[in-house]
C-alpha cells in the first residue's frame, strides 16, 4: 500500500484536480484506491459523489467523534475507487482536536488496518497549516506537490520541505518523504519555461517529467462532476494525467527518492513499493 498526499502551501495549484485524476487514473489501471478528502471545502468529494454532498459520517466524524472510517467510506462510479468524504464540519476539527490526546495521529489510527485493503490511499488537502494536515503528514508515506508556474515561489517549496522534514523528525512518521513536484497548468510561454528550468535546476529528479498543461477541459470536467479522464479521455489534460500516473507508479518502484531509512516504519507504509503492482497483477489474473 502506498499513501500519497497532494500538498502545497498555496491554494489553486491543482491539488484537488491532481488528487482526483491520479486516484481515478490509478483505479482505471486496476489498482484499489481510496481517496481521502481532507479539505473542508470538499471539492473532491463533490466530484466523486457526482454533485451530492456526503451525509454523516464523514472524515470530520471519524477524526472528532472516532466514528469508524469503514462506515464513512463510499464507493464511486469508478470501479476500484472509494472515497472517504469531507464536509465543512472538518474545519471544526482543528479546534475540536486541539485539547485531545493523540490529536496528531487520529487519521493514522482511523485508517490503520483498513488501508491494507487498498493499493493506494490518495489524500487531497487544504493549503493551510492545520492540525488536519499534520494528521495527513503523520499518516502518509509520500507528499506530492503541484506547482503552478503562475503562482510559483521557491520559498513555498522550501517551507514544504522543512515541514516534511520536521514531521519526520518530531512525530512518528520517519518514512515520510517528499515524493515529487509536478508542474501544473503549464502554458507555452516564458513564465512556464523559466519556472520549469529553475525547478529542474534546483530539484532535479524530484520534478516529474510529465507536466500538466493548462486546459479548459479540466474546469469543464469539474463542472460536470467528472475527472478529465472520463470527461475528455483524448484531451491533452487526460493524456498528461495518464502519463503522470505511470510515473507515480514508477517513481515509487524505481527511483525511490529519499526513501525511508532501512527498517523504518515498514509496517506502516508497506515498505516494499512493489506490492501495489503485484496487487494489480493479482486482480488481473483473478478477473
Ligand atoms: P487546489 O485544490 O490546489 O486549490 P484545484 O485543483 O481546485 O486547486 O484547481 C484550481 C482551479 O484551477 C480549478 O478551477 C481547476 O478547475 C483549475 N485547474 C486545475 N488544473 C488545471 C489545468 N491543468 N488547466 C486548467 N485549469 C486547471
Ligand atoms: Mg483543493
Amino acid at each position: 500500500m502506498r499513501s500519497i498526499a497532494w500538498l502545497s502551501e498555496k491554494g489553486g495549484t491543482a491539488k484537488t484536480t491532481s488528487a482526483i485524476n491520479s486516484a481515478v487514473g490509478l483505479a482505471k489501471l486496476g489498482h484499489r484506491v481510496l481517496l481521502v478528502d481532507a479539505d473542508p471545502q470538499a471539492n473532491a468529494t463533490m466530484v466523486l459523489l457526482e454533485g451530492r454532498s456526503a451525509g454523516a459520517p464523514t472524515l470530520a466524524h471519524v477524526l472528532i467523534d472516532r466514528a469508524d472510517a469503514a462506515d464513512a467510506i463510499r464507493p464511486t462510479r469508478t470501479e476500484g475507487l472509494d472515497v472517504l468524504p469531507s464536509d465543512t464540519l472538518l474545519a471544526d476539527a482543528n479546534v475540536a482536536l486541539a485539547p485531545e490526546l493523540g490529536r496528531e495521529r487520529r487519521l493514522k489510527r482511523a485508517l490503520e488496518g483498513l488501508d491494507a485493503g487498498y493499493d493506494f490511499v490518495v489524500i487531497d488537502t487544504s493549503p493551510q497549516r492545520t492540525l488536519i494536515n499534520v494528521n495527513v503528514l503523520n499518516y502518509v508515506g509520500e507528499v506530492l506537490c503541484p506547482v503552478d508556474p503562475g503562482i510559483f515561489s521557491l520559498s513555498g517549496l522550501g517551507t514544504l520541505r522543512e515541514a516534511v522534514a520536521e514531521v519526520a523528525r518530531y512525530l512518528d512518521n520517519r518514512a515520510l518523504r517528499l515524493g515529487g513536484l509536478v508542474l501544473t497548468r503549464t502554458q507555452r510561454d516564458n513564465i512556464t519555461r523559466d519556472v520549469e528550468a529553475r525547478l529542474r535546476g534546483t530539484f532535479g529528479e524530484l520534478v516529474f517529467r510529465t507536466t500538466i498543461p493548462g486546459t479548459t477541459k479540466i474546469g469543464e470536467a469539474h463542472a460536470r462532476f467528472l475527472s478529465v479522464l472520463d470527461y475528455a479521455p483524448r484531451s491533452s489534460g487526460a493524456k498528461a494525467y495518464k502519463a503522470l500516473v505511470s510515473e507515480i507508479i514508477g517513481h515509487g518502484q524505481v527511483i525511490g527518492i529519499g526513501g525511508p531509512p532501512a527498517g523504518a516504519a515498514e509496517a506502516d507504509h508497506g515498505g516494499d513499493p512493489g506490492d501495489a503492482g503485484r496487487g494489480a497483477r493479482r486482480r488481473a489474473r483473478a478477473g
